[in-house]
């Protein structure tokens, strides 16, 4: 497969040899890379991307979910022509931010009051920090495999940047750890930071007992419970919070709510968002040039407005649901050691067929199945991430999943002996 990778994309191979002269590692985001080089992406159009040798691919990745539209949705491309159209690089407060706030807010009331930032990383730094200042306690609760940005990263891979906080690292869905560890920092604990489903760490779920733990524990210990929601935010209206009824104090926001643009957002509780006040004395002070920028309102107004409706979010989500069962049941027909885990619209492939619970029960093994599956993947045609991750975007058809779920059983065929 790797052989006949090499062979198919010598112009992929060039830009590649190319691009490391300026970067390293020839681009800035380590997550896209991998061995022998990357593909190099020349463009997209509704659910299809085009490389550099002029392959066309399926994208079952959508921008690691952010990509939720496609690549050229109509509305999104009149939203941010609109913007256009009115002037960029405003500098002042606009008429837009408003309404996306508005429409965020409505979505998901727990936010009762939010902001803006440039990127899911700098929601949950900025969200951290007014826990910091709100309880006036140090500590940050977090869970091993979770992923909250590239400077907050308790997952596995490279050697994280984190940021300096006093973290606490807990066990995911163990709610008798959980429980010992915030009794023994409860009085320093200033946020338990959770990711509902744990995205980057392998679409774990998040077992519904173990969040409402977490929520009952935060309380207790006068402590902010912050869910993560850059990515569960999509599946469903109200995203994950809804559907499991947990009013976090906080929520982070990021990927599909700007329309496909530099995105991030956080808030809650009105009171604790009153720090951000510029009227108030003493207030927190947030700034960033793009926060407002009107590419990103506009972008995020049409899509939440017009496009992904409560009842578009349902059905994508069910169809998502519907594709893990399908392929989850090919792995069993097959007998073979092998899961997608995840909900709705995201799931990643795990080379395990027992529960997996937390990043500990995920072998390092896996990753020569991950392996087998990207590079069949993309010789057949689909774009998917080289860590088994799959997520659905609105312009996919049935057909397309169809398609999807034929290759994979190919490579079940294939391969089922060889990773016996
Ligand atoms: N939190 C979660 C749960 C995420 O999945 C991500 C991005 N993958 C982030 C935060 C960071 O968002 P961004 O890449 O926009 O900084």
């Amino acid at each position: 497969l790797r052989s006949a990778y090499v062979a198919s994309n010598p112009k992929s191979s060039e830009c590649y040899q190319a691009a490391t002269k300026v970067m390293p590692g020839g681009n800035t985001r380590s997550v896209l890379f991998y061995e022998p080089f990357p593909l190099a992406i020349s463009r997209g159009e509704g659910s299809r991307l085009w490389d550099a040798d002029n392959h066309e691919y399926t994208d079952l990745l959508g921008e690691f979910t952010a990509g939720l539209y496609g690549h050229s949705h109509p509305e999104i491309r009149k939203a941010i022509n609109a913007a256009l159209d009115g002037g960029i690089n405003l500098t002042g407060h606009n008429l837009l931010e408003p309404r996306l706030a508005e429409l965020v807010s409505k979505r998901f009331p727990s936010v009762e009051k939010l902001r803006f930032a440039n990127s899911g990383t700098e929601a949950n730094l900025l969200a951290i920090a007014a826990a910091k200042r709100f309880t006036n306690r140090s500590k940050v609760m977090v869970f091993k495999g979770g992923y909250h940005g590239g400077v907050l990263t308790f997952a596995a891979g490279p050697s994280p940047i984190n940021v300096p906080h006093d973290f606490v690292i807990g066990s995911y869905n163990d709610i008798p750890g959980t429980t010992a560890l915030v009794n023994e920092h409860a009085a320093d604990l200033a946020a338990i930071v959770v990711e509902p489903m744990q995205g980057a760490g392998g679409c774990i779920v998040g077992q519904p007992e173990f969040l409402e733990a977490l929520r009952k524990l935060a309380t207790e210990a006068g402590a902010l419970l912050i869910f993560d929601e850059v990515m569960t935010s999509r599946l469903a209206p109200g995203g994950r919070q809804s559907q499991l009824g947990i009013t976090p104090d906080m929520t982070t926001l990021g990927k599909y709510i700007g329309g496909g643009m530099s995105f991030g957002a956080f808030g809650g509780r009105e009171d604790i968002m009153a720090l951000f006040d510029p009227r108030t004395p003493g207030h927190l002070g947030h700034a960033g040039t793009f926060n407002n920028n009107v590419l990103s309102m506009s972008a995020g107004i049409a899509g939440l407005s017009r496009i992904y409706t409560p009842e578009v979010a349902v059905q994508l989500n069910a169809r998502g649901d519907a594709l893990r069962e399908r392929l989850n049941a090919s792995c069993s027909a097959h007998g073979a050691q092998l899961q997608f885990t995840g909900l709705g619209s995201l799931m990643n492939l795990h080379g395990v067929s027992s529960e997996i619970l937390r990043c500990d029960d995920i072998p390092a093994s896996e990753g020569i199945v991950k392996d087998l599956f990207f590079f069949h993947m993309l010789q057949h045609g689909f774009y998917v991430a080289r860590r088994g991750f799959i997520v659905l975007s609105l312009p996919l058809t049935d057909s397309d999943l169809d398609r999807f779920c034929n290759a994979f059983e190919e490579f079940l065929k294939r391969y089922t002996k060889a990773l016996a």
